[in-house]
């Protein structure tokens, strides 16, 4: 049975889509069958993953609003080896759809459960918010993985999520927890950097993954190819990271 995994952290532009799509292809990689689920309507996960946003049949959008199932919907991304559940812009629009309808926020998860034992990971990149949609990924998943960069603010900003995991477990899914922290665009050099990643440590222990993400240019180059960094230049420092980080996650959820 797939172990489902969230991608969350409500601010923009810290790193999920590019932790969701190069864990999916280093979990490939290293032998997993993967699907990556794009809850994101800027649709970059999906892009980022070869295929086009623009020319789908069927998307999430579809299978949230129960007019398609993800066997329907999903394709299989040749050059990245996961299949790809992928958004558009029409999933803003299932925001507004949803709320008249009923289970709204378990929509996904009962859309999961059908193909559950298909896959061993099922990772979701999340929009940046705590949304609907984000609540459809927390609801589905059995763990959360928060990207976050080593900056002053870190800390502070982790709060407003962590208290929406604690809800979403109290309330709507009692499997979710967060499984770790993921340091992102690391850069050592950074005295700052380093002091903030100990404070992480400190703070949140064994929640902290050993894996580093490396501030590196192939990965932030890899989107305009249509490729995750890991398939796009496999030995580019960020890449190796990134499949080291797969293997982590392996190992990490045999002990859950
Ligand atoms: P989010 O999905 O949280 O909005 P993205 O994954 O899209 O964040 O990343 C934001 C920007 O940072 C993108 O342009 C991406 O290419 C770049 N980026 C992400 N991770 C790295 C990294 N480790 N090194 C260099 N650039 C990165
Ligand atoms: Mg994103």
């Amino acid at each position: 049975m797939a172990k489902i995994f969230c991608v969350a952290n409500q601010k923009g532009g810290v790193g999920k889509t590019t932790t969701t799509v190069n864990l999916a292809a280093g979990l490939a990689k290293v032998g997993q069958r993967v699907l990556m689920v794009d809850l994101d309507p800027q649709g970059n996960a999906t892009m980022g993953s070869g295929v086009d946003k623009r020319s789908m049949a069927l998307s999430v959008y579809d299978v949230l609003l129960e007019s398609a199932s993800i066997n329907e919907a999903a394709v299989f991304s040749d050059k990245c080896g996961y299949h790809v559940l992928g958004a558009n812009r029409e999933l803003a629009g299932a925001e507004v759809e949803l709320v008249e309808v009923e289970r709204r926020e378990k929509r996904l998860k009962t859309a999961l459960a059908e193909v559950a034992d298909q896959f061993d990971f099922i990772l979701i990149d999340c929009p940046p918010s705590l949304s609907m949609l984000t609540l459809n990924g927390l609801c589905a998943a059995h763990g959360v993985i928060v990207p976050m960069q080593c900056e002053y603010f870190a800390l502070e900003g982790l709060t407003d999520l962590v208290n929406t995991i604690k809800q979403v477990h109290a309330n709507l899914n009692p499997d979710l927890a967060i499984i770790g922290l993921l340091r992102v665009m690391f850069d050592p050099r950074i005295t700052l950097q380093q002091q903030v990643s100990e404070q992480l440590k400190s703070h949140f222990g064994g929640k902290v993954f050993d894996t580093v993400i490396p501030r590196n240019v192939r990965l932030a180059e890899a989107p305009s190819y249509g490729l995750p960094g890991v398939i796009f230049d496999p030995s580019a420092r960020g890449s190796l990271a990134f499949v080291a980080f797969a293997q982590e996650m392996v190992e990490r959820i045999q002990k859950l």
